[in-house]
Order: C-alpha cells, then structure tokens, then sequence
C-alpha cells in the first residue's frame, strides 16, 4: 500500500494529502486559507484575499499565449466534517487520516473533504506546474459553500478577469456537467404525522407502501 502523496499524478496528490493534513470544515477555515497564501508566496504568484474569506491566485500566461482568453479555476475551502459515533476526531484541530483502501482514497472513521479538497489539489496542481502552457489564470477558492455558500455570495463582482470558468466542485466520476452558473435554496414548510418507529427496516417499508 503506498502513501496517498506517493500516487500518480504526483502533483495532484501531493497537493490533497497536505490538506488533509490541515483541519478546514466550513467556519474553521483560517488554516487552509494561510495555506493558500503560503503557497501564493512561495510561487511568486498574486494573491488576494476578500471580506467574506475567498482567495483568489492569479498566474500568468506563459510566453506567446498572453492573448488567450483567460481561465478561471473554481473551488471551496470548506469541507462537512462528519464522523463515525466511535470514531474520536476534533474537526477545527485534527488532522484527516487519509488512506488507499483498494481503489479508493478514503479516511479513518471521518468524511475525506475531498469535495473539495481534490479541487483545490488540481487547482494548485496547474498553479504549480512548470511544464504546461496556458493562457492567463486565476484560481478562485471560496469559503464556506457547504453551509450557506458565504463566499460565492459575497464575492465582488468584477474581481475576476478570465471568461471561462471550470466549476472544480463535483464528486461524480464520468458526469459532466455543462453549466452551473448558480445555486438556490429553498424554504418550506409544512406539516406532517409521526408514527411510532418499528424494530426493522423492512416492515417499515411494508408498512409505508
Ligand atoms: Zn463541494
């Protein structure tokens, strides 16, 4: 079993296993985002941060391509921290164990956060690469999606250049999706009748139909 920084694309997972390594559900981002910056400072790339906690990192086009239209990587910060009842984990402060389980990347006894930890890793990925071309780009991650989409919302309008936009935030293997330019949330209410809970899953089935 290899380490999750040791698979292929290297980049990539190197990038996700050090923000596994850094505690950031929704509200307790401050750690990720310093990352962000860090990593900004230590490419040399432009950064700015915004009054809601978005981070945007900007990098230039490589020689010859200045004139391409320019490309908006997009993402989020924040991951639902969830775990199971005996698993003891402190979101805010501890660290996500991420381990290869056959095919698959996943945690010990906590969500992964790799919706959206895997978009920052691409995101990061490009940021980083010495070897691609590209036309200018930026590089968005916002804060706090899953709980309200704080800073999708609060986002200055504007503050982006680029006029293609790559939605990074989707967890299904094999579905593209061709736009999602925004997101509602709903409010209902309503009524509804309780009944007395049976001891096993089938006869509430039965029961119910
Ligand atoms: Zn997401």
């Amino acid at each position: 079993m290899s380490a999750i920084h040791e698979l292929q694309p290297h980049a990539l997972w190197q990038h996700f296993s050090a923000i596994c390594d850094i505690p950031h559900p929704s509200f307790h981002e401050e750690q990720i985002r310093e990352h962000l910056i860090g990593f900004a400072k230590e490419h040399n790339l432009e950064w700015q941060s915004d009054a809601v906690g978005n981070v945007i990192i900007r990098k230039n086009a490589t020689p010859g391509m200045e004139n391409r239209v320019g490309v908006i990587f997009q993402g989020h910060m924040d991951m639902v921290p969830q775990k199971n009842n005996d698993t003891v984990h402190d979101f805010p402060t501890d660290p996500i164990k991420a381990y290869i389980d056959g095919d698959w990347v996943t945690a010990e006894g906590t969500t992964l956060g790799a919706d959206n930890g895997i978009g920052m890793a691409a995101a990061l990925a490009v940021l980083a690469a010495k070897d691609l071309h590209h036309g200018p780009i930026e590089a968005l991650f916002t804060a706090t999606e899953e709980t309200g989409m704080i800073g999708a919302q609060g986002l200055q309008s504007g503050i982006l250049d680029g006029k293609i936009l790559l939605n990074l935030d989707t967890e299904d293997e094999g579905e593209l999706y061709i736009g999602c330019a925004g997101g509602t949330r709903i409010e209902v209410n309503g009524e509804y009748a309780t009944e007395t809970l049976v001891d096993n899953f089938v006869s509430v089935f039965h029961h119910t139909n």
